[in-house]
């Protein structure tokens, strides 16, 4: 059975001396770009979530990309394509639409 070891933390900082953090200003960066994004439905306000590992590692960036969710409708989107991935609570709406007229 596989166990992970964690590396001793002094260890880890003594290997990584000498070289320049580029994660940081990178995670600074797709930050901003997310900020500017409001939810297309209800124009509230989008935090960062999860879509799938294809997505947060699908493009060229070096660290994994997020997709956006609305803190007051649920609405998904991926801010890389504009895509609406997730309808949240609208997807409820539609689905109680669809089966009352069902019957
Ligand atoms: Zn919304």
């Amino acid at each position: 059975m596989p166990v992970f070891k964690e590396m001793d933390p002094e260890v880890a900082m003594k290997l990584l001396e000498g070289y320049e953090n580029e994660l940081d200003p990178e995670v600074k960066k797709l930050d901003a770009f997310y900020r500017q994004f409001k939810c297309p439905k209800c124009k509230g306000n989008m935090g960062k979530h999860f879509i799938s590992v294809q997505h947060a590692f699908g493009g060229d960036s070096i660290v994994p990309r997020s997709g956006l969710k609305c803190m007051t409708c649920d609405l998904v989107l991926d801010p890389y394509t504009g895509i609406v991935v997730g309808l949240g609570t609208a997807g409820a709406e539609i689905a109680h639409e669809v089966a009352v007229e069902d019957d």
